[in-house]
């Protein structure tokens, strides 16, 4: 039958709910998880909302991941090239 699977869909959803952020409340926060990570500490146990967030969403995923590769570049003091950030990018 299809309705367990609907219902632990909702059971989902209503389980994230209090928790839960926007796109554009991820897009703020996600420079700072960014942050922890590379700072090597664990960055979902202090932003559990971005890590959820970006777990679901596919654009902020996105956004994340460039993020995180643009900062490790600077961390590892390369410049970047435009072959570099097209990688990123495509
Ligand atoms: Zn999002």
């Amino acid at each position: 039958m299809k309705s367990d699977r609907f219902e632990s869909w909702l059971q989902n959803i209503y389980h994230t709910q209090d928790e839960e952020i926007s796109c554009t409340e991820c897009f703020n926060l996600v420079s700072g998880f960014v942050e922890l990570e590379l700072s090597g500490e664990d960055p979902a146990i202090k932003m559990p909302q971005v890590k959820q967030h970006i777990q679901q969403c596919a654009v902020c995923r996105e956004e994340y991941e460039t993020l995180r590769d643009l900062q490790r570049f600077e961390d590892e003091g390369g410049a970047l090239s435009l072959d570099d950030l097209q990688d990123l990018i495509h």
